[in-house]
């Protein structure tokens, strides 16, 4: 079987929209690598996510989700938008006093405009999936943020994100595993020593450790998520813990404090130009009082398609309740 282009592939990916693309070989994760998904599944810091212990071989291997892969295409998709000031802006008042969600989940849900995408590029190589090629979009166990900077597409931060040098953090990320061998790799060790370990984009910065409401991050690259915001927001169930609605500050769903801290969006985020992506006017329509009042039908109608459906209507709701009695104090 010949071999792919990785220019081809790497042109493909720019036609179809993707910010950035690399080639890796799939293979066993780095001891280093193992042993901090060890360290963190055993100090508990995944909290309630018992899902990040089941599978844990596959995400140590994902040569063992398809038989005979050889090569991971890694994708990244801009998903910024000016709702929230995007770079060294200030918010007017107007914009201080609104509520709002985290910057990726006004669009729609990005594991289905992902995977379309994804689907749409093994097309476009003439590739199948199944036995030949898969695609995942945050829905398999793959270490993305690992093999997305073994790909040369950039750095994890101490923020815990893969920021992508001169572009920021603001990327949805995408796999495929083919099958196939391509003509060219972006794992090389001369790449691997330049940059492409964590924290090499970071330098002395610790913006976002000290923008943190909570304390979630290690400063070494790792969180708590049980601290974190966007795991309480979304991922946990049942009351929240106290002082979050005051931490919340007027964000009820995810958080975005540590990549707005960080210098790479600051100065380099751009918009999103994926329609899918952009904010819907139905959501950039509310205003604080309609998040007050916000019904399960309102629900149902606002996030049709949309992430936002995984913290369901009750998440919500405790969410804006929890900001709701903070304002009132
Ligand atoms: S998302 Fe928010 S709470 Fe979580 S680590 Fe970043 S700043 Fe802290
Ligand atoms: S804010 Fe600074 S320390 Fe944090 S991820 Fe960005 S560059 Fe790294």
């Amino acid at each position: 079987m010949s071999k792919l282009s990785s220019r081809l592939i790497k042109e493909t990916a720019r036609r179809i929209g993707f910010s950035a693309c690399g080639l890796a070989h799939p293979g066993p994760l780095p001891a280093w690598r193992e042993a901090e998904w060890r360290r963190f599944l055993l100090e508990g810091r995944h909290a309630e996510m018992n899902y990040l212990e089941k599978h844990l071989e596959k995400r140590l291997n994902p040569c063992l989700l398809l038989d005979g892969a050889r090569t991971m295409v890694c994708v990244a998709l801009n998903y910024a938008h000016s709702l929230a000031p995007l770079r060294d802006e200030t918010p007017d008042e107007n914009e201080e006093n609104e509520w709002k969600l985290a910057r990726y989940a006004y669009g729609d849900d990005y594991h289905d405009v992902m995977k379309q995408k994804l689907r749409l590029f093994l097309h476009e190589l003439g590739l199948e999936e199944g036995a030949e090629a898969r695609v995942f979009a945050d829905t398999a166990p793959i270490d993305e943020k690992f093999w997305a900077m073994r790909a040369g597409l950039g750095a994890i931060g101490r923020n815990t994100q893969l920021i992508l040098p001169q572009a920021g953090s603001y990327f949805f990320l995408g796999e495929m595993l083919l099958t196939a061998e391509a003509d060219a790799y972006d794992d090389t060790a001369a790449h691997a020593a330049a940059k492409n370990v964590p924290l090499a984009l970071c330098g002395n910065c610790r913006a976002c450790i000290e923008a943190c409401p909570t304390k979630a991050l290690d400063g070494k690259g790792g969180m708590d998520a049980g601290r974190c915001l966007s795991y309480l927001t979304i991922e946990h169930r049942g009351a929240l813990p106290p002082g979050t609605g005051f931490a919340m500050k007027d964000c009820f769903y995810g958080c975005d404090r540590c990549a707005e801290a960080c210098p790479w969006n600051r100065r380099f985020a751009q918009e999103t130009n994926c329609p899918e992506l952009m904010p819907r006017p139905a959501l950039t329509a509310m205003q604080r009082e309609d998040w007050m009042k916000l019904s399960r039908e309102d629900y149902t109608r606002l996030f049709r398609k949309s992430a936002v459906k995984r913290a369901k209507f009750e998440g919500l709701r405790r969410n804006i309740d929890a900001l709701t009695e903070e304002n009132s104090r």
